[in-house]
């Protein structure tokens, strides 16, 4: 499944093959040698399109390696495929914590009850969950649309943490929306509903600038030790620091 939004089309989709083990092995020597690494997400195309087989081994190699903190994997099978989350598969995931999950659901609409039975069991095999959105023009572009989005995401254990402005690639304009809208949403989630609901706003930096956070101004002047704060009601306040 290729989403037609994805930012790294131009990786994807013209033949469908796995990274050989070959390849798998050499990252995993690399990371061995490399102790600075304390975080491996395993992504794609999607990492839950591993076979169990593959994932029992990969998941085990890096819980072996002492620096390697966290792992973390990224897929979109609890949105569209959730009867990948077998009993077999969270048997697997359960012996590799911390697991952490980041999946990608676009709007409230995709909060299934298969969806949830997923999450339900992602998260008795202790793995945390998160959300990366992308903001679709004529799809989720609208604050209402997001708040009920977060919020039922928040229902299933799914915590929301970024919301990605869509990239401009080939044949995916149409879905590009602007930068205010990406503003409005989150001055409309900040203060109007729980803080676990509110995800940070992402623009990718061109050129692997590297991802950059755009938030409403909150802060109106900062001065040695004063500074006028816009509160999310729009109130002006005054703000001492000794
Ligand atoms: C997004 C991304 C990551 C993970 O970033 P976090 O902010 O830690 O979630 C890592 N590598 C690349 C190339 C990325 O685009």
């Amino acid at each position: 499944m290729y989403c037609r939004h994805c930012q790294r089309r131009r990786n994807i989709g013209e033949t469908d093959t796995h990274s050989p083990r070959i390849q798998l092995k050499a990252a995993l020597d690399y990371i061995r040698a490399n102790p600075e690494i304390r975080d491996v997400l395993v992504t794609g195309g999607d990492a839950l399109l591993l076979s169990d087989l593959t994932l029992d081994w990969l998941l085990g190699e890096l819980h072996a390696i002492p620096h390697v903190e966290i792992k973390r994997l990224g897929t979109r099978a609890p949105v569209t495929l959730p009867m990948r989350i077998t009993d077999e598969l969270c048997t697997i995931l359960a012996k590799y914590p911390p697991l952490y999950i980041n999946t990608q659901f676009n709007h409230p609409k995709e909060v299934t009850k298969d969806a949830k039975k997923a999450a339900d069991k992602l998260v008795a095999a202790g793995v945390v969950l998160g959300n990366q959105a992308v903001l679709l023009k004529g799809i989720n572009n609208q604050p209402l649309v997001m708040k009920k989005l977060n919020q039922e995401l928040l229902k299933i254990r799914v915590r929301p943490y970024y919301i990605f402005h869509a990239k401009n690639v080939k044949g995916t304009r149409h879905f590009v929306t602007r930068i205010q809208d990406g503003i409005a949403i989150i001055e409309q989630l900040r203060g109007y509903t729980s803080g676990l609901a509110v995800p940070t706003y992402i623009i990718n930096a061109p050129k692997g600038g590297g991802k950059t956070p755009i938030s409403p101004q909150y802060l109106v002047s900062l001065d040695e030790n004063k500074a006028v704060l816009r509160t999310w009601e729009g109130k002006y306040v005054q703000y001492e620091t000794p």
